[in-house]
């Protein structure tokens, strides 16, 4: 009997990183030269494309007459426009809403007088697009260290944002240990919503499969956070960003293959996966 495959609803591409592709693809076809300041996604295959489409990649920003520069979907502090501006550039801006409704929800509560603390990964683009739009810098922090007490102790009044990728489960959990410590704290949840689908089927997939493969970049922190949620449900899960990483082994005797993908994985990457899958299940 041929094995099953189920795919996940929401594996692949978000929203956001939908909307950045189409904004990055048409750039090219109006403007010239577009610029990008590192990758727009974290995949090597849409990076690829994206620059065979015409669009630079570039480490730093020097003097441009004339070029285009494109913010990527995980937003960019606002010193990096304001640079990029004087330095000659027309910005082209990729930043997903939903990234900009943390820049919008954490600038307002500042604004309010709250500390903001952020969770997520404090070396995440993401996070540095939230710090860089705050006049003072606030307190990262992950899910997965020690909090740091005394520097929570001295705060009396916090709103707590969260990187829009971060696992919901584990973020409420360091929340609630976070209000221990500070008198008047607000968490505004801002893990979105295609965020909050792909976790939500990854708690389920992994129980009702035999294998769990999990296609993304080894760089994409989302593809990462499904692989471990997964991993822990399901010994059988395993992490791929291409077909070749596929081994016959792992689906020996498995009846129901799951199959997810991080937010910036393409449709094509997955078919490629699925085509092989089914070459190696074949008895
Ligand atoms: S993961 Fe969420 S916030 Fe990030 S680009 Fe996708 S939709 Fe936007």
């Amino acid at each position: 009997m041929a094995v099953k495959i189920n795919l996940a609803k929401s594996a692949g591409f978000c929203f956001g990183v939908k909307r950045a592709l189409e904004i990055a693809v048409k750039s090219t076809k109006k403007y010239k030269p577009v610029y990008m300041l590192g990758d727009i996604v974290h995949n090597e295959t849409v990076v690829r494309q994206i620059q065979k489409s015409g669009i630079r990649k570039i480490k730093t920003l020097s003097a441009k007459k004339n070029a285009y520069l494109l913010i990527r979907a995980h937003g960019a502090p606002k010193a990096v426009f304001k640079k990029a501006k004087k330095l000659g550039y027309k910005i082209i801006d990729a930043t997903c809403p939903m990234v900009k409704e943390i820049h919008r929800i954490a600038s307002e509560r500042e604004k309010q007088g709250y500390s903001i603390i952020i969770i997520g990964d404090k070396n995440h683009d993401e996070v540095k697009g939230i710090i860089g739009q705050l006049k003072y810098r606030p307190l990262v922090i992950s899910n997965s260290q020690k909090l740091p007490i005394a520097r929570l102790e001295k705060i009396n009044k916090a709103c707590i944002v969260a990187q829009s990728t971060q696992n919901l489960e584990k973020t409420l959990a360091t929340v609630n240990k976070i209000k221990k410590y500070i008198p008047q704290l607000k968490f505004e949840n801002t893990i979105c919503n295609p965020t909050r689908q792909k976790q939500k089927e990854i708690k389920e997939m992994p129980k009702n499969n035999d294998v769990m493969i999990i296609i993304g970049s080894k760089s994409s922190a989302n593809t990462k956070r499904l692989y471990q949620i997964s991993k822990q449900l399901n010994p059988k899960t395993y992490w791929v960003n291409s077909k070749k990483a596929l081994r016959k082994i792992w689906f020996k005797s498995a009846k129901k293959i799951g199959i997810t993908a991080g937010a910036s994985t393409p449709q094509e990457t997955i078919q490629q996966v699925i085509s092989r899958i089914k070459e190696l299940t074949l008895v």
